[in-house]
């Protein structure tokens, strides 16, 4: 009896695995971009001498290292919504100035009220769903009197939305448009404790049910300790803890235009570190949506006041701009929304 038993388990165990793998199979090869070409007519707008010329601007000690709540921030995101207005990217019309302002009473005692901006373009068919693109504006300021410019942190992440952005505002032009509305969001009072993303999230200016999945790029112009001999690489944490569909589009967006090695590492829920939940992508997830963070790991300069944009390798940050905007492309122009099982 015990060994029919235990065999009956079994059985029921492989027929369960099988299923298991039948249905990623399955998913798979349901991922197809339909347009490829017009994919890549676009992200070859994406430069790395633009994306200098964003990190160079943004990291400028003229910003005085970008805190939440001082002049040098507040000049900053003037800035970041002068890039939009220039480019006919439009505000929400809830927000006609780009800005979402974050009241002092939520952030860290001290700090004055502070703002998100956040720009966007609407959907052609499904203008109600929306793909956002994220990045904290905001770093350390002037600590014992140095400037922290944070060129990668997030100086990289900031401009890496400028220049997406721009690939779909081109393709808006053209009449290739995303179906789906896409949201360029660019968080303060991140290096405070993820206070923007907080209370966006809290307050979400379109309605958080039809988001279908924010991206989160938090620095990504530099180079680990673990990668020195292979630089092509990038960090893709917690796509697959609301989504398997997402952790699998990352994956045929890569393969299919930019040939990054997907490093997975700190997607383990057992990872030490924690990044999953050190981002903002993590208050999004928090309400349920699919997403994911894009982050090349710590390295010398990580929190320094020489985190600066001459220590960028802007050809790695250019291929991972592009990995960003192509999975950003799918989730925007798919016919079937982004499903949130997990398998
Ligand atoms: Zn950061």
């Amino acid at each position: 009896m015990k060994i029919l038993f235990a065999f009956a388990l079994l059985l029921v165990g492989s027929c369960a695995t099988l299923r298991h793998s039948e249905k990623v199979k399955n998913l798979k090869e349901s991922i197809a971009y339909e347009n490829e070409a017009d994919v890549i007519k676009y992200l070859n707008t994406i430069k790395s001498d633009e994306l200098q010329i964003h990190v160079e601007e943004i990291a400028s000690p003229k910003y005085n290292g970008r805190k939440t709540g001082e002049e040098g921030h507040n000049r900053v995101c003037d800035f970041i919504r002068t890039y939009y207005k220039d480019h006919g990217i439009k505000a929400p019309e809830s927000h006609p100035n780009y800005y979402q302002i974050v009241p002092n009473n939520v952030l860290p005692e001290e700090l004055n009220d502070s703002q998100n901006v956040i720009a966007y373009i609407e959907g052609s068919e499904y203008p109600e769903e929306y793909v956002y693109i994220s990045a904290h504006s905001d770093h350390e300021g002037i600590i014992d009197g140095n400037i922290y410019p944070g060129a990668d942190d997030n100086g990289s992440g900031t401009a890496a939305v400028f220049e997406i952005a721009q690939a779909f505002k081109k393709a808006k032009m053209d009449g290739n448009g995303p179906k789906r509305s896409v949201v360029f969001l660019h968080v303060t009072a991140e290096e405070v404790g993820l206070h923007g993303s907080r209370y966006y999230t809290e307050h979400p200016i379109f309605p958080i049910e039809n988001t279908i999945s924010t991206l989160n790029i938090d620095m990504i112009g530099r180079v680990d300790k673990q990668h020195l001999d292979n630089e092509d690489y990038i960090y893709v944490i917690g796509a697959d803890r609301k989504s398997t569909e997402l952790h699998f589009i990352i994956q045929a967006a890569n393969s299919n235009f930019v040939g990054l090695n997907l490093d997975y590492k700190y997607n383990d829920p057992n990872d030490t570190n924690r990044y999953y939940y050190r981002s903002d992508h993590y208050n999004f997830a928090v309400k349920g949506i699919p997403v994911v963070f894009f982050f090349n790991g710590e390295h010398e300069d990580y929190t320094k006041p020489t985190d600066t944009a001459d220590k960028i390798n802007y050809k790695l940050l250019e291929k991972r701009t592009k990995l960003i905007f192509s999975t950003a492309w799918y989730l925007a122009n798919s016919p079937d929304r982004l499903s949130t099982g997990v398998l």
